[in-house]
């Protein structure tokens, strides 16, 4: 079975006369975590009333769907997910009818023994509708429901291994669950007295909501008409927090991991202008916008001016969107285009978050180049991507990573940049965290995987280019 990796983000609300609405804000401020489908649960203490699309938070819910989805509490969900998987089965959140009654679940993260784990449970009956591996999280939740929804989820934590933040709701609560490791984030906060979950604090910033706390990695957080009850089932193990969320994935604005992405992304250019310096730099341009960050560290300790040598178009998307490469290399341009009178004659060095692929980097250079500058250097402010994420974050496979297979000259000369400089992954921890690693997974740099998966344990490291 093909093992998805969705980006995805989450909320959850309990205990508002405005449920769907502020969880439709809530959402749309989780936009950047998932553009292919939105969904949403919602309850009055009875039924659960759900309503999922594919497309985005703005399309999918029309003032007329939001107003049939009444109710006090709900649930919601925003997706991304690779070519290939993109249907409406997949959308969340996912709901079901088992013993303890209704059930819905929005997930965030990957779990990696999702095809192991649903093989048991199909040779015991159970029957899938859909592909995905929080399908087989909500059989589990069934599975080892005796008397208490609780319960149940900390007896499914017992066999899901990976990463998972999320949210279930059933008519009298909503349950927040974050896995042992607390690879993907997940923050509670308080609006008018009601409890509110969600993958990232910009969602609480926007409904007004004050935010409370992060849920801790192997916690579950219950909120019911007796109020907000904390169990810690699972002991939290050495955490595995995801760094790319603070390098690309967050929205700089999230305090993620109790830390601003902002400053952290900064911090993270800082790093790498006094790793990779260029001479005589006239002018330090972003790639927009991930890449506007870390670009002001880079040209504050370079000493060099920052401009927006690159105009974004506002009306394109995340360039990853496009499941084909063709369309994806003319995304580039459709979306980012030079100013020319900045870069015209000048050293200009172009900062971004990470090369994934490849496409972005080679047709920004071949951009800027076209407008005649001096020269054209690259700056990256994350080590090379080399090894895929088995934990939420949608990254190809090795063969399209070109750092798997490319050393460092061989992508210079690809990109025809004349110089490319990445940062070093103790860099980039001393960014992140100050000093050692921290406590965070680098497994997409490093291949070092924090928790086993099937398919990459252990890891191949043979065949790989310095
Ligand atoms: P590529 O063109 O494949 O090298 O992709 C690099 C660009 O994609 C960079 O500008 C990144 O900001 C962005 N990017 C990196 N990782 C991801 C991801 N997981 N999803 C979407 N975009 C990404």
């Amino acid at each position: 079975m093909k093992q998805l990796h969705d980006e995805c983000g989450v909320f959850g609300v309990f205990g508002h006369p405005d449920a769907a609405t502020i969880t439709y804000l809530g959402l749309h401020a989780l936009q950047h975590r998932g553009q292919e489908s939105a969904g949403m649960v919602t309850t009055e203490g009875r039924h659960l009333n759900l309503h999922r699309q594919m497309g985005l938070v703005v399309d999918v819910f029309s003032e007329d769907v939001l107003s049939r989805l009444s109710g006090t509490s709900a649930i919601g969900h925003v997706r991304y997910s690779t070519a290939g998987s993109s249907s409406l089965q997949n959308a969340q959140p996912i709901k079901c009818m088992f013993e303890g009654g209704a059930l819905a679940l929005a997930h965030n993260g990957n779990i990696v023994n999702s095809d192991e784990l649903q093989g048991y449970l199909k040779k015991n009956g159970h029957v899938f509708q859909s592909t995905s591996d929080s399908e087989v999280l909500l059989h589990l939740v069934a599975t080892a429901y005796y008397d208490d929804i609780p319960k149940a989820v900390s007896g499914m934590m017992d066999k899901a291994l990976g990463a998972y933040s999320m949210v279930l709701l059933s008519p009298d609560k909503l349950v927040a669950v974050r896995d042992p490791r607390g690879f993907r984030p997940l923050v509670m906060g308080r609006l008018d007295g009601a409890v509110v979950v969600a993958s990232e604090t910009t969602s609480l910033d926007l409904i007004g909501a004050t935010v409370e706390r992060e849920i801790e990695p192997g916690e579950i957080v219950v909120a019911s008409e007796d109020g907000v009850r904390s169990i810690q089932a699972k002991p939290a193990r050495e955490p595995a927090r995801c760094v790319f969320e603070h390098i690309y994935f967050a929205r700089p604005d999230s305090e993620v991991f109790g830390q601003q992405a902002y400053t952290v992304r900064k911090e993270l250019g800082r790093q790498l202008a006094r790793e990779q310096p260029v001479e005589d730099a006239d002018l330090v341009i972003p790639v927009p916008d991930s890449g506007v960050s870390a670009a002001i560290g880079f040209a504050e300790i370079q000493d060099a001016p920052f401009d927006m040598g690159l105009v974004r178009s506002h009306y394109v998307g995340r360039t990853f969107i496009e499941p084909e490469q063709r369309i994806r290399n003319f995304g580039v341009k459709l979306k980012l285009n030079p100013v020319p009178e900045l870069v015209r004659g000048r050293v200009v060095v172009v900062v971004d978050d990470s090369i994934v692929r490849g496409t972005t980097s080679r047709k920004i250079v071949e951009m800027v180049r076209a407008r005649s500058p001096k020269a054209v250097h690259l700056r990256i402010s994350s080590p090379p991507t080399r090894w895929p994420c088995y934990y939420g974050i949608d990254t190809p496979s090795r063969e399209e990573l070109i750092a798997s297979s490319m050393s460092v000259e061989e992508i210079t000369k690809l990109t025809t940049a004349e110089s490319l400089g990445y940062l070093s992954v103790e860099g980039m921890h001393r960014a992140v965290s100050g000093a050692g690693k921290g406590g965070y997974c680098d497994a997409c740099f490093t291949g070092n995987y924090p928790v086993r998966t099937d398919r990459n344990w252990p890891p191949q490291r043979h065949g790989r280019k310095k």
